[in-house]
């Protein structure tokens, strides 16, 4: 897995490591709630949900740094998006064949939930 890391510094995206990212998004935790940050919610940070999510292509984001996944051979594309992500993804409802990434597979759910309760 690759990750890539953005400061407010560089302004450039440049590979890191796990331990990098865990670390920030730990000490992101603490902030949150020590300083008792209301429109962040603390739990995205816990370690292994943060990773989560990274993995499913979100950009996560820390006082001073953005994290994303970057390309190898562990990502997939995502064909609606274009969004890189890690695992399963989703199979689209469009066509049952095509691997989508987790956020658009939850769109088309929730797309044909609406459309069902017309
Ligand atoms: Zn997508």
């Amino acid at each position: 897995m690759k990750i890539l890391m953005k400061s407010e510094k560089t302004k450039k995206w440049n590979e890191t490591t796990l331990e990098n990212f865990n670390s920030a998004v730990e000490i992101t935790r603490d902030i949150i709630i020590e300083m008792n940050i209301t429109d962040r919610n603390a739990e995205e940070y816990e370690k292994g949900y943060a990773l989560g999510l990274l993995k499913s292509g979100r950009i996560i984001d820390t006082p001073v740094m953005l994290f994303k996944l970057g390309e190898d051979r562990d990502t997939n594309k995502c064909p609606k998006c274009d969004n890189l992500y890690i695992g399963m993804g989703a199979l689209s409802r469009r066509d049952n064949k095509t691997n989508i990434c987790p956020d658009c597979g939850m769109r088309e759910a929730i797309e044909d939930i609406q459309k069902f309760n017309k």
